[in-house]
């Protein structure tokens, strides 16, 4: 499978093309998200019937944390939860893919051994 190509030292003369297939492969670069996922539950402390059973609210949370460790938080409605969720998906699928290419690259670099 094309995803383990990064792991092996192909030849150099090969390494245009899985470069061209990795960068074909990319996901979508506009609907992307950086952050986290999560899925709280709320409690009201007073005057919610649900909270007093002891049942709480379910949400979902959208985290991201920025360098120097600032946060931000949102929570979200259940359409919004999907569409995060892809979001997120096809960021690290396009992380992932450029870190990919990105090491056929060094390949390139460095001197070819073993002919
Ligand atoms: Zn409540």
């Amino acid at each position: 499978m094309f995803c383990m190509v990064s792991f092996i030292r192909m030849k150099q003369t090969k390494i245009p093309d899985a470069r061209a297939k990795l960068a074909a492969s990319l996901p979508s670069t506009t609907e992307i998200l950086r952050g986290s996922l999560l899925h709280r539950t709320i409690r009201h402390r007073s005057g919610c019937a649900t909270c007093a059973q002891g049942d709480g609210h379910p949400v979902w949370v959208f985290t991201v944390t920025y360098p120097g460790g600032r946060t931000k938080q949102i929570s979200l409605s259940a359409e919004q939860k999907t569409l995060v969720r892809q979001w997120l998906r096809n960021y690290r699928k396009l992380k992932d893919t450029l870190e990919r290419i990105c090491e056929l690259n060094l390949q390139l670099l460095r001197p070819e051994k073993n002919r």
